[in-house]
C-alpha cells in the first residue's frame, strides 16, 4: 500500500521515468531472509533507492531522459548500481533527469519537467528540483525514496540537493566507477549519493565507491569507512572562506546562510580563515567550453545504429539516417551543447577556446592546491539563488548556466564537494551550503557537513 502511495506521489512530481517495484521488493525479501537466517546484512540491506536514469541497469530501460535512447534496454549493469545491489539495496525505479544530464532545472528531459515537492510560501507554482539530478532530489525530498543516486559533472548532485533541502556528495573524481554511466563530460563526470542526512550519504557512498579496472580513471585506493569515522568535532580543523565567492547577484538570504554556516562550524571547534581562489570567475566559462567539447565527442555514438531510436526515412542512405535520427532524438539543449562543443574543437578555434579553457582549468585547480596550505575544507554557498518556478528561465540558457557558478570550480579540480541543507529564505525555500575538500578527503567534507546539518 505504501508503495502505491509512493507511486502516486511520484507520478505527480514526474520524478520517475519507469518504476521497478519487483526489484525493490526482491531486495527487501532478501534482507528479511538474511536476517532470519542470522546472516550478515549488507550496509544497504533492503533499502529501496531511486536510480538516476543515467546508470545502465540490466534489463531495465536506460534513457538518460533522451528520446534518442528511448527503448534502450542494456544487457549489462553499471558498476555503481551493481555495487549497490551487492550491498543489499533494491531499486524503486529509474529517476528522471535533465536530458544527458545537461541542465540545472530538470526542464530538458524528453519525459517532461520534474517538480520539486517544495512551494514558495503563499504560492502554488511548481518549483524546480534543480538539475540535472532533479528526479533524485525530488523523490528524496518528497520522502518517496530514502536515497537516490546522482551524478555530478558541474554541480548536478549539489545544486539539486540544495534546491530540495537534502544532502548530496560528489566524491573525488575517480572514487566511483564511470563504467556503465552514460557519459556527458568524461573528465568531470562523477557519481554520488543523495539522501536525507549526511550519515546516509556516508553509508551509501561507501557502497558506491571503489576501484574498478573497467574505468581507466578509477582510483586505485581503499574505500575508508566514512560512516564509522563520522564526527562533528572539528577541533584543529581550519575552514577556508573564499572571498571570490561573494559574487554580485547572490541572494542576501544565501549570504546570511553562509554567515550562519561559519558560526556553526566555529561552534563545532573549527577555526575560520579567509582564503583567496583568484581564478574563480573564469571557472564557469571554462566549464561551458570543456563540458560541451567532451559531450560533442561522447554523443557521437548516438547514430541510429547502435542504440534506441532509429529514423530511417524511405529510400534514405546512411548519412540521412544519422541526420534524421539525431535531429529527432536529441533535445534542444543537447543540440546546443553539441554545436558549442564542435565549434570550440574545430581546427580554427581550438587554441582560442579549448586550449585556453584547459589552461584556466589548471589555474583553478592550482588555486585550490594553494588554499590547502591554509585550510582543510572550504565553506561556500552551493548556489547563488534558491529554487525558481519551472518555466521561469526557459528562454534564458545563460542565466541557467550561471546557477552553476559556485559548483563548477570543484568539478574542474576533481575535488570532493557536498551540499547540506542549511537555512531557508524569506519564501520558506531551503538553502544549501557547500563544503569542498582536499583530494581523497571526503571524511572532512562529511564531518563538516554533519556539523552543519
Ligand atoms: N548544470 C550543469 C550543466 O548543465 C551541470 C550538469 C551536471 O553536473 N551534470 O552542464
Amino acid at each position: 500500500e505504501s508503495f502505491n502511495d509512493a507511486v502516486a506521489g511520484a507520478a505527480a512530481l514526474n520524478a520517475f521515468i519507469v518504476t521497478t517495484p519487483d526489484h525493490a521488493l526482491a531486495a527487501a525479501d532478501a534482507a528479511d531472509k538474511a536476517r532470519a537466517d542470522g546472516k550478515d546484512l549488507g550496509p544497504m540491506a533492503g533499502v529501496p533507492i531511486g536510480m538516476k536514469d543515467l546508470f545502465a541497469t540490466h534489463g531495465v530501460q536506460t534513457t538518460a531522459a533522451s528520446h534518442i535512447l528511448e527503448g534502450f534496454t542494456p544487457h549489462y549493469e553499471s558498476t555503481v548500481s551493481q555495487k549497490l545491489w551487492d550491498a543489499g539495496a533494491g531499486m524503486l525505479g529509474k529517476l528522471n533527469l535533465d536530458q544527458f544530464a545537461m541542465g540545472s532545472s530538470n526542464e530538458t528531459s524528453f519525459f517532461g519537467n520534474v517538480s520539486s515537492p517544495w512551494r514558495k510560501q503563499g504560492s502554488n507554482a511548481a518549483m524546480s528540483p534543480g538539475g540535472s539530478s532533479g528526479g533524485s532530489s525530488s523523490a528524496v525530498a518528497a520522502r518517496i525514496a530514502p536515497a537516490a543516486t546522482g551524478t555530478d559533472t558541474g554541480g548536478s548532485i549539489r545544486q539539486p540537493a540544495a534546491f530540495a533541502g537534502i544532502s548530496g556528495i560528489k566524491p573525488t573524481y575517480g572514487r566511483c566507477s564511470r563504467w556503465g554511466v552514460v557519459a556527458f563530460a568524461s573528465s568531470l563526470d562523477q557519481a554520488g549519493p543523495m539522501a536525507r542526512s549526511v550519515e546516509d550519504c556516508a553509508i551509501m557512498l561507501g557502497a558506491m565507491a571503489g576501484f574498478d579496472p573497467k574505468d581507466a580513471t578509477s582510483l586505485e585506493m581503499d574505500v575508508p569507512d566514512w560512516e564509522a569515522a563520522l564526527s562533528s568535532d572539528l577541533k584543529g580543523k581550519k575552514v577556508g572562506i573564499p572571498k571570490e565567492y561573494r559574487m554580485e547577484g547572490t541572494d542576501q538570504a544565501i549570504l546570511d546562510s553562509w554567515e550562519q554556516g561559519k558560526a556553526w562550524l566555529k561552534d563545532a571547534g573549527a577555526q575560520i580563515v579567509d582564503i583567496s581562489l583568484p581564478h574563480t570567475k573564469y571557472a564557469l566559462p571554462a566549464y561551458y567550453i570543456i563540458a560541451p567539447a567532451e559531450a560533442s565527442s561522447n554523443l557521437a555514438r548516438y547514430d541510429g545504429v547502435r542504440y534506441g531510436l532509429r529514423d530511417l526515412p524511405e529510400g534514405a542512405g546512411l548519412q540521412d539516417m544519422y541526420a534524421a535520427t539525431r535531429a529527432e532524438g536529441f533535445g534542444d539543449e543537447v543540440k546546443r551543447r553539441i554545436l558549442i562543443g564542435t565549434y570550440v574543437l574545430s581546427a580554427g578555434f581550438y587554441d582560442a577556446y579549448y586550449t585556453q579553457a584547459q589552461k584556466v582549468r589548471t589555474l583553478v585547480a592550482r588555486d585550490f592546491e594553494n588554499a590547502w596550505n591554509e585550510c582543510d575544507v572550504i565553506l561556500a554557498p552551493t548556489t547563488p539563488t534558491a529554487s525558481f518556478p519551472l518555466g521561469s528561465l526557459d528562454a534564458d540558457p545563460l542565466t541557467m548556466y550561471l546557477n552553476d557558478v559556485f559548483a563548477v570550480p570543484a568539478s574542474l579540480a576533481g575535488l570532493p564537494a557536498m551540499s547540506v541543507p542549511a537555512t531557508m529564505n524569506e519564501d520558506g525555500l531551503p538553502l544549501g551550503l557547500q563544503l569542498v575538500g582536499k583530494p581523497f578527503d571526503e571524511q572532512t567534507v562529511l564531518d563538516a557537513g554533519l556539523a552543519i546539518q
